[in-house]
């Protein structure tokens, strides 16, 4: 018989989105059950180096609303968990069927102290950092994950046992197997959130096959300050690259990808990361290779100004093919636009793939949402409340709508606790007439 909990709303993802929507309710007494795929709550954003437009540090700004959610008492979290289903049963109650997967270790005698992280002698590349240094088969994702309980990797670990013989509390338990629960609310933001266009899907850029070719994502981390290095460098051969290039809609505005919308954030981001990277390595040279710029929020058209005035290049092109070249060098070919439209070839140390955003999850076979022609969650009243969505008492926020950057996934979290205050005080009214 499966645990029964009940909740005021239930969010589904711990992304910056699904955090600030908690936040919004808790603090107007509502009980909130977070539910998060991964093992630590934070998303995409508590694993940026800095942010855009204010360079503001990613994770000082995301661990105090992390921390905040973890110690809020209307807020309960359960990370490391799969959404089974989610059905409303009555205008009451959604019910949603959850599964814990199995962490092998106890959360609640793990106390976080890495014992069991330092003992193991599996390495594997660390996901958390690119995949560009290694982590251990049990680990804490990182140092301000959020709860700080280790999970171990069944598929890599060799059972050797270390890991149990040195944990102080006794909490590794190689048995543990997945258990379901259920939770009934009354209302459910899903604020699931988005995945990069995979790189492997456009043969001409070679994704996965050139050396020093590198997502943004990937970038990011070498970026951030606990990043795997520490410093930026061309991953094949650690060399300090010389020349930087960013391959602008690489992942977006391409029907061949099946994905024909602009991601709205890349321009941005690229901007953010080539002003970083000049910071980082003055010497070097960086280039943007764009269709146009669509710096479009508020005070993005002079962060884009402070770039060109910081010495970044930008050229007007498309990306039709990317090759490896000798010396570990990355070959770019495009048609110069700006210059009689000649096709272009030049060679960078790194390159960096702008891809786009895809919907981190789809609602196919676990509830009745509905999704738009672009695959993220359809807004019954998109022009007057964009995070009402055709399931009753369901809303969404953030990127699970469509892309785009946190301020506006902050204003829509709000919004979307407020649609699900509004629809919870109905009820209660509904209740004492
Ligand atoms: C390279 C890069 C750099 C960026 N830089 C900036 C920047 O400088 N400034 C800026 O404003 N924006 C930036 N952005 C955009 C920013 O990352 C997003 O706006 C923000 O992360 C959106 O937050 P979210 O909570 O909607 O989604 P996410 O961060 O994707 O969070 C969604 C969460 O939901 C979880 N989840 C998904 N499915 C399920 C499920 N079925 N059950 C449970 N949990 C689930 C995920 O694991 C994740 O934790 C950048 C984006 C990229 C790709």
């Amino acid at each position: 018989m499966s645990r029964e909990l009940h909740f005021d709303t239930l969010v589904v993802g711990g992304g910056i989105a699904g955090l600030q929507t908690a936040l919004d309710l808790a603090d107007q007494n509502y009980q909130v059950a977070v539910i998060e795929k991964d093992a630590t709550i934070g998303g995409k954003m508590i694993r940026l180096s800095k942010v855009f437009p204010t360079l503001d540090c990613a994770s000082c700004i995301t661990t105090p609303k992390m921390a905040a959610s973890a110690h809020h008492e209307n807020i309960t979290l359960f990370t490391y968990c799969n959404l089974k289903s989610l059905d409303r049963d009555s205008p009451e109650s959604v019910t949603a069927t959850v599964t814990q997967k199995p962490r092998y270790v106890d959360p609640d005698k793990c106390i976080g102290c890495r014992q069991c992280e330092y003992g193991c002698p599996v390495y594997v590349p660390d996901e958390e950092q690119g995949n560009f240094n290694l982590r251990k088969a049990v680990h804490i994702p990182f140092s301000n994950a959020i709860p700080q309980i280790a999970v171990l990797d069944m598929e890599n670990c060799s059972l050797c046992g270390k890991c149990a013989r040195v944990c102080p509390t006794d909490a590794i338990d190689y048995f543990e197997q997945p258990e379901d629960f259920i939770i009934h609310a009354k209302t459910a933001v899903l604020a699931t959130g988005f995945e990069l266009t995979p790189i492997d899907q456009k043969p001409e850029y070679n994704g996965g096959k050139v050396q020093n070719l590198i997502t943004s994502m990937e970038m990011e981390r070498l970026l951030a300050p606990h990043g795997p290095y520490m410093r930026v460098i061309r991953p094949s051969d650690g060399k300090e690259p010389d020349s930087i290039a960013y391959v602008q809609c690489a992942g977006s505005r391409d029907k061949t990808l099946n994905v024909p919308y602009c991601s709205r954030v890349c321009c941005m981001y690229a901007i953010k990361q080539a002003m970083l990277l000049s910071g980082a390595l003055p010497l070097a040279d960086i280039t943007i290779y764009y269709m146009d710029i669509r710096a479009f929020g508020k005070g993005y058209e002079q962060f884009y100004q402070n770039a060109k005035a910081m010495g970044i290049e930008f050229v007007k092109g498309k990306i039709a093919k990317i090759e490896q070249a000798d010396n570990q060098y990355v070959s770019l070919r495009y048609e110069a636009q700006e210059d009689g439209g000649r096709v272009v070839e030049r060679e960078h140390d790194l390159v960096v793939l702008s891809l786009g955003m895809v919907p981190g999850w789809t609602p196919q076979g676990v509830c009745q949402v509905s999704c738009d022609t672009d695959r993220f969650i359809k807004s019954s009243m998109p022009q007057i409340a964009p995070t009402v969505t055709d399931m009753e008492g369901v809303f969404v926020a953030g990127v699970a709508a469509g892309p785009k950057d946190i301020v506006d996934t902050i204003a829509e979290a709000g919004a979307a606790a407020m649609e699900a205050s509004k629809y919870m005080t109905a009820l209660g009214k509904q209740k004492a007439a």
